[in-house]
Formats: C-alpha cells, structure tokens, sequence
C-alpha cells in the first residue's frame, strides 16, 4: 500500500493522503477502516457523504456538526471544509480529482471530489470560498492527488465546451481536457498563489499497478482518499 500525499500538508499535523489500489476496493467500508487501523487514525471520527459529481460543501465547525453527519453518510455532497479538529473526511474515487486544500495554520482544511462535472460546476472554487467563510486566514495551499491526467481524459466536443480554452487540447482530431490546468485557474481566481497549487502527475488511467480507473477498466472498484487532523 502507497499512500500519495503532499509533505506540506504532513508538516502541518494534517493526516491524509491517497492511498493506492493495493488496499482494495474502497466502495467497501471495512477496506477503509483496515486502512485507518494502520494509521492509527480513529475510524470512528472519519466522515462520509454521498458523492453526486455536484458542488455541495458541508461544513464541519464543531462537534455538534460532526455528530449530526455522522449518523447519514446517505446525505449527498462532493467536498468537506473543517474548521475544528478531532474529525476527518472520507471520499472515493476511479479518475475524479481528490482535490485537498488548508490553510497556513491548518486550522482550516478540505476535500473536495472534483469530477470534470464538479469542475465544471467549479467546485474548486467554491469550496476555498467556503474555507475562507469557515475562517481560513493566511495563504491556502492545494495539492491534487492521483486522477486521470489530459493523457488519457479525452472527451466530447460538448464537455470540453464546459471548460476554459487554456484546460482543452486538440490532438489528432482528438479533444482532452487537462484537469489540473482548469482546476488551477479556479484556485487562482480564489486567491491562491500559483507557487502553493501542486498537481503531480500521477495518471489513475495510465497507472494500471498503482490505481483504479474507470474510464481504462469499467469496474466499480475505488480508491481511497481522506483527511484528519487529530
Ligand atoms: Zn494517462
């Protein structure tokens, strides 16, 4: 088991990461919890929601709040903001952007899964904005973990349409969108600084051994990506 995750956001006391395929299929709840066992990361305060490709956020303040989702992960949304500690989020993915983001003291942090829908729906955008609402202060940092990366992403005319002339290539009469460069434009626009906004190039579609993918495999297999602050 790999787990991708950006140092600065480790430096930060954050826990978090993606991990890689060799966990299993994390559509099933006791793959994620062998996994936060390892970690020594208390499954029991790990969030999850429903994901629906939308820009719905909920936020995480307190206790209360955290207690009251707890209890419906049925409940549909596609990005978390904390702004206490004690909890962390959970999201899935098979080629979708696991998209983390916090703040200088880390006191503020978020996950975000950015499907092309979602960035369209610029939901990288949205969720800063409500970072920034929940009380980010100082610079806000970005780290996009492994997803299918322009390579790989081509798509219809009609979807591209929905994306910046700088996220779209034209290639041998073939259309690809860049994710990382649309979803950098929307982080900008927010405020961040182009030197906090890292987008390694880890291709879930072209990294059979390490990912799953669901636009090489059209299988419901996921991978794993959270956040925690103690
Ligand atoms: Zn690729």
């Amino acid at each position: 088991m790999n787990i991708y995750a950006d140092s600065r956001m480790l430096s930060k006391g954050l826990i978090g990461g993606t991990v890689s395929r060799h966990a299993g299929n994390m559509r099933q709840t006791a793959n994620q919890n062998n996994v936060f066992g390892k970690l020594d990361v208390p499954q029991d305060k790990m969030l999850r929601f429903h994901q629906t490709h939308s820009d719905r956020i909920i936020r995480i303040a307190s206790d209360a709040d955290a207690l009251s989702r707890i209890s419906r992960p049925e409940q549909d949304a596609d990005a978390w903001v904390f702004s206490c500690g004690g909890w962390g989020g959970v999201i899935q993915t098979a080629d979708c952007v696991p998209l983390f983001l916090w703040d200088e003291t880390a006191d503020v942090f978020a996950l975000a899964h950015c499907g092309w829908r979602g960035v369209a729906a610029q939901l990288p955008y949205k969720t800063v904005l409500a970072m920034k609402e929940a009380g980010a202060h100082g610079a806000i940092y970005a780290w996009a973990g492994p997803h299918i990366q322009s390579c790989c992403f081509e798509v219809q005319e009609d979807a591209a349409r929905q994306f910046s002339e700088c996220s779209v290539i034209y290639k041998e009469g073939k259309i690809f969108v860049d994710l990382n460069a649309e979803i950098s434009l929307q982080l900008r626009l927010a405020g961040l600084n182009a030197a906090d906004i890292k987008t390694p190039y880890y291709c879930t579609c072209g990294d059979k051994e390490n990912f799953f993918s669901w636009r090489r495999d059209h299988i419901r297999q996921n991978l794993l990506s959270f956040i925690y602050k103690p």
